[in-house]
């Protein structure tokens, strides 16, 4: 009798597998996250901080009264006014274990950025789903030399340089003291993905005084690409909200591309895909690279990919922006892009 209901089980459990195996099986259409951090769950303070997805009104703060911004700012995001949030993960291995559960899930190729050692923690750990991205901030990482970036880079510690983050030291995009790692990049040939765009609100007063928004100017990195024609760049957060100056931008040099990272999430819904459909509009569908910016709020990447799907362009063009422009861009084999719908 046991040995019976075995083989009915048995039985059953093939005619199942046979039924649905191949549609369970199948493996979600590729998406490469050009912008996804690998940091301590701490960067931002205590923990217990909410990300709302998206944001949807920015209210109005009397300097006047008893709270700083940096308290007030802290307050709303354990708090936050919107209808929709995520929740920061708990620890930094449960950041590491959920981001990369929905990248499994969803079946995203990530360019994830962090100190050496934080990145090559994760690449360890799903080596096929990350691409080793090294980011520097002329502020932070004033030691770390040209050369000491062209020592990691032969090691094969990064693959790409970025995010650069020197917007947040008061550094513009084409700043002197920068200039020796342009040049480097375009020795070496590796791609920088520079922040170029909108900050957390405050940022100034959040992080040590520094910050300016007046470098989100995509026209600041143009000098840039008139002394480094060969340079792969790709300017992060598009240079929102300077619509007209990406868009110039890119029809002026079509070796540049932008990802969306974080602008999904940090503006109402029908301004995010304002901009999007705009760009697109503008002929530049090829060039606009998925990025969902995660960075200890995992929830952001599903969230940022719904705000996508959901724009009003084409299904060929959300492909591209999913992740035929960041396979074009980041050189992908035909073996590997193959080996990424599971061909
Ligand atoms: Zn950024």
């Amino acid at each position: 009798m046991k040995s019976q209901m075995f083989t009915a089980a048995t039985a059953v459990g093939l005619l199942f597998i046979s039924m649905t195996g191949p549609i369970a099986a199948k493996t979600p259409p590729p998406i490469i996250d050009m912008h996804v951090h690998a940091q301590s769950v701490a960067s931002y303070g205590p923990p217990g901080q909410k990300f709302c997805t998206p944001h949807t009104e920015f209210k109005p703060f009397d300097p006047g009264v008893a709270r700083s911004w940096p308290e007030e700012w802290l307050a709303q995001n354990l708090q936050p006014d919107c209808e929709q949030w995520v929740l920061a993960s708990a620890s930094d291995e449960a950041l590491m274990a959920e981001t990369l559960e929905v990248m499994e899930r969803r079946n995203i190729i990530g360019v994830v950025g962090g100190a050496p050692d934080t990145v090559a923690k994760w690449k360890a750990a799903a080596p096929q789903r990350v691409v080793a991205a090294r980011a520097f901030n002329l502020g932070r990482d004033r030691d770390v030399s040209p050369q000491q970036l062209a020592d990691e880079f032969a090691q094969g510690a990064f693959e790409v340089l970025g995010e650069v983050t020197n917007q947040y030291a008061g550094y513009a995009p084409n700043a002197p003291e920068f200039e020796p790692y342009w040049a480097l990049a375009e020795e070496k040939d590796f791609p920088v993905g520079i922040h170029i765009g909108t900050m957390p609100p405050g940022s100034a007063y959040l992080f040590g005084g520094a910050p300016r928004i007046s470098l989100a100017d995509p026209f600041l990195l143009e000098d840039v690409l008139v002394r480094h024609p060969r340079l792969r760049v790709y300017m992060m957060h598009a240079g929102y909200p300077h619509a007209d100056k990406t868009i110039a931008m890119l029809r002026q040099y079509h070796q540049l591309y932008v990802e969306i990272g974080v602008l999904a999430v940090t503006m109402p819904r029908a301004e995010f895909h304002a901009f999007l459909e705009r760009l697109v509009r503008a002929g530049m569908g090829k060039r606009i690279m998925f990025g969902s910016d995660q960075m200890i709020w995992p929830g952001i990447i599903e969230a940022t990919i719904e705000a996508v799907e959901t724009a009003d362009i084409a299904k060929t063009q959300k492909r591209d922006i999913f992740y035929n422009n960041a396979a074009r861009f980041l050189r992908f084999d035909e073996e590997t892009i193959a080996r990424h719908h599971d061909r």
